[in-house]
């Protein structure tokens, strides 16, 4: 359930109406609900109620400084995968205590600022990465507080470019080679270890790949209890899969997947961390868009607004479904026609649906990609020299712009042009 509702024939966010956001902000724009953020946040602690617990939000779904304060605000973590997402943690004021800082490739500078500013927990995925962590933190009289993250050749089920936990994905090290690793962790200098972190994938809409990839988390706990560490958590990672369609989706419900994690890991006395992103953000975000053009093709109605694949990058790099929606409610009964609903830029891969039965639009029409708030904002480009595209956020009947869509002076500015030329 969301926040995103018909009144009076209006969709609104919260109690605020699209079609005011729309008249003061303009299209396209992303709107967030701090309502529907907090909705999945909670549910997720209700899943995990009674077990040592931090759900640590994976920041790369939905970076915005406002999106990450409401969660913040909640008790939440942060898990980030860059240097400049800590810092955006911070900025929204989560403690260097409540961050885990995942990602395979870290550099070595992304290392040192997060250990000066204080951090939970690397989650490291090399042997190289371990050696320089422990290098740079006994340099500065430290010792970095170290899961490892374990490729447990599980397959996810879900799409190709968003699997993680198979052996042939860069991700992790492999879980045969888990105790060996272990031991050259727990030798080195600036490297204190803490536990074990798995994340097998994203949009996972069964929860046996789960299931398969804790236990086998649980069984390497106990193996390395056995040979001497201290395992004192366990970071489950994120994946837990949303439905993007109203209709013929049962995606897992978060207390099933509760009942996966006590059933697999829950009576090892370990702080269990997850890291959801989509789970949270993807349902509490709308694109909204206007119709610029409604073009009669031969034998196809293309709709053609002033969202593109720049601005909601999914249903080109993904093939991804998002559900489209008027912003005023047809009026029932009325016709539907199929429409190609196309962006402006300059690719044939700039196309969000195909024969989609749309009430009958015309120019102006305002129009909303529903399941567009994790993974979406955060990827957008300015291709084709497009304004990156602005946020709005709401809570009950307030609205604000959370990123401004930036001037063409701005954007002309970011480049230089030299002396020389
Ligand atoms: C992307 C990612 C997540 C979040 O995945 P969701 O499917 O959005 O829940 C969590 N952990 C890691 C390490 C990731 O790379």
């Amino acid at each position: 359930m969301d926040h995103f509702l018909y009144h009076n024939g209006v969709l609104h966010a919260e109690g605020v109406p699209i079609t005011e956001i729309a008249a003061a902000v303009g299209t396209p724009f992303y709107v967030y609900s701090a309502a529907t953020l907090a909705r999945h946040y909670g549910l997720l602690a209700e899943a995990l109620a009674g077990l040592p617990h931090l759900i640590c939000y994976s920041v790369k779904a939905n970076g915005n400084l406002a999106v990450l304060k409401v969660l913040g605000d909640l008790g939440a973590g942060m898990d980030v995968v860059s240097g400049g997402e800590y810092l955006r943690a911070r900025a929204a004021g989560v403690p260097g205590s409540r961050i885990v800082f995942s990602g395979v490739g870290k550099t070595r500078g992304e290392l040192r600022l997060t250990l000066e500013g204080g951090i939970r927990q690397f989650n490291v995925e090399s042997e190289p990465e371990l050696r320089a962590l422990s290098e740079i933190a006994a340099g500065m009289g430290l010792r970095a507080p170290v899961a490892l993250r374990v490729n447990p050749d599980v397959d996810a089920k879900t799409h190709e470019k968003i699997a993680t936990g198979k052996s042939e994905n860069k991700f992790g090290i492999p879980i045969a080679k888990a105790r060996a690793v272990y031991a050259e962790a727990a030798a080195l200098p600036g490297i204190e270890v803490v536990g074990v972190d798995v994340h097998i994938g994203s949009q996972l809409t069964d929860l046996a790949p789960f299931r398969a990839a804790f236990e086998k988390v649980a069984e390497l706990t106990r193996t390395l209890r056995a040979d001497g560490h201290a395992i004192s958590r366990l970071d489950l990672g994120g994946g837990l899969g949303i439905p993007y369609t109203r209709s013929n989706e049962a995606p897992p419900l978060p207390h099933d997947y509760g009942q996966v994690i006590r059933e697999t890991v829950g009576n090892l006395g370990c702080e269990i961390e997850i890291e959801p992103g989509r789970f949270i953000a993807g349902n509490a975000g709308l694109l909204v868009a206007s119709v610029i053009w409604l073009k009669e093709g031969e034998g196809r109605r293309f709709l053609i607004v002033d969202a593109a694949m720049n601005d909601l990058a999914r249903p080109s790099m993904y093939g991804a479904h998002h559900d489209i929606v008027p912003v005023l409610e047809a009026a029932p009964g009325l016709e539907h026609g199929l429409y190609d609903v196309v962006g402006p830029v300059c690719e044939t891969g700039d196309t969000f649906a195909r024969a989609r039965a749309l009430p009958e639009m015309g120019e102006g029409a305002l129009l909303a990609f529903r399941s567009a708030g994790a993974y979406g904002a955060v990827m957008a480009s300015e291709y084709n020299t497009r304004p990156l595209v602005p946020e709005v956020l709401v809570r009950g009947d307030h609205f604000a712009v959370i990123r401004a869509r930036p001037s063409f002076d701005e954007i002309l500015g970011r480049d230089t042009i030299p002396e020389w030329l």
